[in-house]
């Protein structure tokens, strides 16, 4: 571990909500903080006025929240490195940039649109391989440029690559060294006409002050780091260490997108995906813990989690996957983690419970034992549970079900049967039910299946409800007869 502690940041821009890919960045800087020790840094980078809004900054606050990834530092928690939204920066960045002028390595420009433009296809005609800004007002004398902007003549400032900069050499920890030709970097914009930084000069400057030791982003900003590297060296600033993490795609190659499917985070959140496994799936999205576990919990992640392990390689989203990982993370549930944290909440917003207070603990435990293993997302709970919660007036009969199951032939006789053998119950239990039924099928001289299938309908309205003597014994002896008495009716 390096002796400097880690400081790492997330720092998304609230142009849109949290996509899987920012959401994967998160992870990684969040999980590569934890690991050494460091310190996780939320920045948002709201400086793009026209597309920033205050909404999707909330939007992405509660989707960091819901993926459990704390901040150290960054809105509402604060900090001693603050402010943490780069409007909030602005004078910062201003006064870098008259730091750098006056120091001689940024200068004004006043080169107008039509002007590149023309500069530029003027390189082209002469077939120029460099076809950047051609540093016209790099040399401008100093007086002159006073007067100008004295003037009122609109400028921007550009930093001025040292001439003897020779290349670049970029060292990221995924990509290895990438080299980058100094001279194919103009000298770039870094605070614009009105005022305001440029992208790769704000974030710079941000880090810088910020501390931080590693840059861990996506690989669409590789191209850029060249150029903030110069910033760095500008402002006598060390370079951190990047890793640029691949993108991530669709099935088809492409970019993952809306065709693909959900994109945002709240998207899964709301489809009721487990936020430890959706973590867990984003994760292995291009690392990788030893190249097989496939069910990393968080605290693991958050402890083995290396840059090392990063793939450069870009990762295929695959839903099938994701599905099976939250299958795992719904079965290694206990039950009663099931009941806390998935079947009440269910239950209590579709108000089948209201505090909870109406059933003791071994009746909502027994209820989870035959919920979970039928629950693959949390909204599965009200559909499995429904019959539990229905009374003989209100249970709802499927109609196909009772088709099969029930409108045949000698089925009265079966719920006749049933019946008694259940009214002269003494226990009211599942084994004590399942014993009672047992000997049906040979007494009538009818196939096991056919026999149960018809209680079954006439107990819970469904052919696919939870184990039969289970799901009687939660619902009651009263009310299971007065359902086998209503369901009489619909047999023959
Ligand atoms: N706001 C930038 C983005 O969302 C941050 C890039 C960076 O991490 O430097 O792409």
């Amino acid at each position: 571990m390096s002796e400097t502690p880690v400081r790492v940041r997330f720092a998304p821009s609230p142009t849109g909500k949290l996509h899987v890919g920012g959401a994967r960045t998160a992870i990684y800087n969040w999980a590569f903080a934890r690991a050494n020790h460091g310190t996780f840094i939320l920045r948002i980078d709201d400086t793009d006025p026209e597309r920033s809004t205050e909404e999707n900054t909330q939007i992405i606050l509660r989707a960091m929240r819901w993926l459990g990834l704390d901040w150290d530092e960054g809105p509402e928690v604060g900090g001693n490195y603050g402010p943490y939204k780069q409007t909030e920066r602005a004078q910062m960045y201003r006064d870098a940039a008259q730091r750098l002028w006056d120091e001689g390595k940024a200068y004004p420009c006043f080169c107008t649109p039509e002007q590149l433009a023309a500069d530029r296809a003027e390189a082209q005609a002469r077939k120029d391989p460099f076809q950047g800004y051609q540093r016209r007002c790099r040399d401008l004398d100093p007086e002159e440029a006073r007067h100008r902007i004295a003037a009122g003549e609109p400028y921007v400032l550009r930093i001025k690559v040292p001439d003897d900069r020779g290349d670049v050499v970029v060292r990221d920890a995924v990509h290895g060294d990438v080299t980058f030709a100094a001279r194919e970097l103009d000298d770039f914009v870094i605070q614009r006409t009105d005022g305001t930084p440029t992208y790769n000069f704000a974030t710079v400057v941000d880090d810088a002050a910020m501390g931080i030791t590693h840059v861990i982003r996506g690989d669409d900003h590789l191209s850029n780091t060249p150029r903030q590297v110069i910033v760095y060296e500008a402002l006598g600033a060390p370079v951190p260490t990047f890793a640029h993490i691949s993108m991530i795609l669709g099935a088809d190659g492409k970019k993952l997108s809306k065709r693909h499917g959900a994109t945002n985070v709240e998207e899964y959140r709301d489809a009721g995906y487990l936020s430890d496994a959706f973590v867990n799936y984003l994760a292995l999205l291009g690392w990788s813990l030893d190249g097989e576990t496939t069910i990393i919990p968080r605290d693991v992640l958050a402890s083995q989690f290396s840059l090392e392990h990063v793939s450069k390689n870009p990762a295929t989203f695959d839903p099938k996957k994701l599905d099976w990982i939250q299958a795992e993370y719904m079965r290694s549930m206990s039950d009663a983690e099931f009941a806390d944290e998935v079947m009440l909440p269910e239950l209590h917003e579709a108000g089948l419970v209201e505090g909870g207070v109406e059933y003791d603990e071994a009746w909502i435990d027994a209820l989870a034992a035959i919920v979970k293993p039928r629950t693959k997302f949390p909204a599965d709970v009200v559909t499995v549970a429904a019959p539990v919660f229905a009374t003989a007036e209100t249970l709802v009969y499927d109609e196909k079900s009772v088709e099969k199951g029930l409108a045949k032939e000698g089925m009265g006789a079966v719920l006749d049967a049933a019946r008694e053998a259940l009214a002269g119950l003494e226990a009211w239990d599942a084994a004590a039910i399942d014993a009672a039924l047992e000997p049906l099928p040979e007494a009538l001289d009818l196939k096991k299946r056919l026999v149960f299938q018809a209680v079954r309908v006439a107990v819970c309205g469904n052919m696919v409800s939870p184990p039969l003597g289970e799901t009687m014994a939660l619902v009651g002896r009263e009310d299971c007869l007065a359902r086998i008495d209503r369901a009489r009716a619909m047999a023959l």
